[in-house]
């Protein structure tokens, strides 16, 4: 397939560009490229730096600032200081509860499948607008060190990121304007700096131990492409716990616990306790001396190598254990590895390498670039490649646009995104909306804009027989595969009853070349408005779904309630309604949450009830 290039702004094709490679971080993001003609990949540097805190901050007028600024109001501002935006793409709220206590801003939970959103004042933001200002400020930067505009790029996500997570990501680079050539995956995307395409054929090991989060991950390479076989490791471990762990041991012998200390304190012996650390991995005949000071009275701790090497030991245990995991998982042994390739700046902590040299007897262990930048290096180097420089490397046939089906409101949900390599294969699981309902419509559509009704529609099926059920519970998985010759076979079960259907198509069939690209320049030139519309359109679903919910809840329970409960939900039920058409998602979330706020209390209360009903042999589930 030829490549070309379009300017996203104007829809006019471009001869010169410059592809990113982005590592879009949980902590810290960078950018990548390949300058003409050679075969490495550079950091651009952002502001005078090579990495970017992942950090948004908005000022009491809603406008964003992004990176070392914003970071440098996480104490001051905690509440209107967002970081950690990755974890939450793609997730609802029952996702990240447990962890709600490590964030220092408001999450919401409007006790539905939504995605979570950050209240900052009175607007709301899901994590796809949030990751959009870091990639704009990313865009941003390296367009003023090019002197150029950039539209294209390529992001990185990490293995185990799903479907979801991988489109809120592709979202995300719409909306800043940035048209995503391909989502790739971080340990393919180390690999690559390394330059193992090259060797054709191998098993590799990618462990990658950053900050805040662990991952390992084991590759396959077959005739230059790579399959991730298997990926294990922890969300929520890194060299933060590392920290924790000095800054506990100073504490000890002081009487004083970590958690009486404020955020100030907290910080400044967290930033002690990660410096002790960084000089100890650089000299390991050294003692760290640290003054700290706690309320007028001055403390003097100490660290040496081996009470790091103690400290750390645990959590470099549980990230062996992890790898043990993944290699089972994906089913090769200790001696069928052929590279490790370190990522993360808490690989730099000499112990690592260590204990995976002692693992790995005689395996290659690849830590030469810096661990930080190997992934954004690797970006660079995919998009290199997909900008057809690199006249070695086959491209592997890809579909030109993408493939989904329509959901509320008209939207299009992308099962396949374009450039996606042919054979391709997606699941993805929907529900009913409605209680009882016991056909579903799939309509089958290709294209890039937001709203299927701009798009190619490819066909339609109606999956009869769904056995009557409440709204919600029937478990709908929808197929697409796209075999190598072209032809779409979309699929649909109900996993419950194992009811199916379903229907072949040519998506190619009736399609120049020309109208392919007059559909990719359309999606491109509306992208962000489009993206825009979606988020309208998706908060407006979530309020109708509420409406219905809250409704439902009104009618059946009456007998419990008051006539304030009563007369108070119609009340704010009425002044969702009033603002469904308004096209203002802050607006409706906002009433959302409100109704969401005033019905929790008896929602619980009637709960109970029905808990003690059920208990005295009353059914529950008609409550
Ligand atoms: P990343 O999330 O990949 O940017 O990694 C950041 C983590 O690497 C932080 O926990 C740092 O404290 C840690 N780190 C950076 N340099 C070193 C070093 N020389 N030794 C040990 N840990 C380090």
């Amino acid at each position: 397939m030829s490549k070309i290039s379009i300017n996203i702004a104007t829809g006019s094709i471009e001869k010169k560009k410059v592809i990113l490679g982005i590592d879009l971080g949980t902590t810290n993001s960078l950018v990548a490229y390949v300058p003409e003609n050679q075969l490495n990949s550079e950091i651009i540097s952002i502001n005078q730096g090579n990495l970017v805190p992942s950090v948004v901050y908005f000022d009491e007028n809603a406008l964003p600032i992004v990176g070392a600024s914003a970071k440098a109001k996480l104490i001051e501002s905690p509440e209107r200081t967002i970081f950690s935006v990755k974890r939450l793409l793609g997730k609802n709220y029952n996702d990240v509860r447990d962890h709600q206590d490590l964030i220092s801003y408001q999450i919401i939970d409007d006790n539905t499948d939504s995605l979570v959103k950050v209240r900052v004042d009175d607007r709301f933001y899901n994590p796809i607008e949030l990751s959009a200002l870091i990639l704009k400020e990313l865009k941003k930067g390296a367009e003023s060190h090019f002197n150029l505009e950039i539209t294209q790029a390529v992001i990185t996500v990490p293995a185990y990121f799903n479907e979801s997570q991988r489109q809120a990501t592709r979202d995300a680079g719409k909306l800043a304007g940035l048209d995503v050539l391909r989502i790739i995956n971080e340990p393919t995307a180390a690999s690559l700096a390394y330059g193992m395409q090259e060797k054709k054929n191998g098993k590799i090991l990618v462990y990658d131990l950053g900050g805040g989060t662990f991952d390992v991950s084991i590759l396959t390479l077959e005739d230059g492409v790579f399959e991730v076989l298997s990926t294990h490791g922890d969300t929520y471990l890194g060299g933060d716990d590392v920290d924790r762990a000095i800054a506990e041991f100073w504490l000890s012998g002081t009487g004083i616990e970590f958690n009486q200390l404020n955020n100030l304190q907290k910080q400044s012996l967290r930033l002690f306790a990660e410096n002790a650390k960084i000089q100890l991995s650089k000299d390991v005949f050294q003692t760290v001396h640290v003054n700290w000071n706690y309320s007028g009275t001055d403390h003097e701790f100490q660290l040496n190598y081996q009470q790091l090497k103690e400290l750390a030991q645990p959590i470099i245990d549980k990230t062996m254990k992890s790898v043990h995991q993944a290699l089972s998982d994906a089913q090769i042994s200790v001696n069928e590895l052929n590279e490790v390739i370190l990522v993360g700046g808490s690989t730099r902590f000499p112990e690592i390498y260590k204990t995976l040299s002692e693992v790995f007897k005689g395996v290659h262990i690849n830590n030469q670039l810096n661990p930080d930048e190997v992934v954004a290096l690797g970006a660079a180097v995919e998009a290199d490649i997909l900008a057809g420089n690199r006249k070695d490397i086959l491209l592997l046939d890809v579909t030109p646009l993408s493939l989904g089906i329509e959901t509320a409101g008209g939207l299009m949900d992308v099962l396949i995104p374009r450039n996606s390599k042919i054979p391709s294969r997606v699941g993805r699981e929907y529900t009913t909306s409605v209680d009882g309902q016991i056909n579903m419509k799939i309509a089958v559509y290709q294209g890039e804009r937001e709203l299927v009704a701009e798009n190619r529609k490819l066909g339609e099926f109606i999956l009869k027989n769904i056995p009557a059920m409440p709204a919600g519970l029937p478990k709908i998985e929808i197929q697409f595969a796209l075999n190598a010759d072209g032809m779409l076979k979309v699929k649909a079960k109900e996993l419950r009853s194992g009811v199916e259907q379903d229907v072949e198509i040519q998506p190619s069939y009736g399609l120049s070349d020309q109208q392919v690209e007059e559909m990719l320049v359309s999606g491109l030139t509306h992208a962000q408005s489009d993206i825009e519309l979606r988020l309208n359109i998706e908060a407006q679903n979530e309020a109708t779904q509420m409406i219905y919910t809250a409704e439902r809840f009104l009618e059946k329970n009456s007998e419990f309630l008051t006539t304030e409960e009563i007369q108070g939900s119609k009340q704010r039920i009425e002044t969702i309604k009033g603002l469904l058409d308004s096209n203002n998602r802050h607006e409706i979330s906002k009433a959302v949450e409100t109704l969401n706020d005033f019905t929790k209390p008896f929602a619980e209360r009637v709960m109970d009830i029905a808990i003690a009903k059920a208990l005295k042999g009353n059914d529950i589930a008609n409550l």
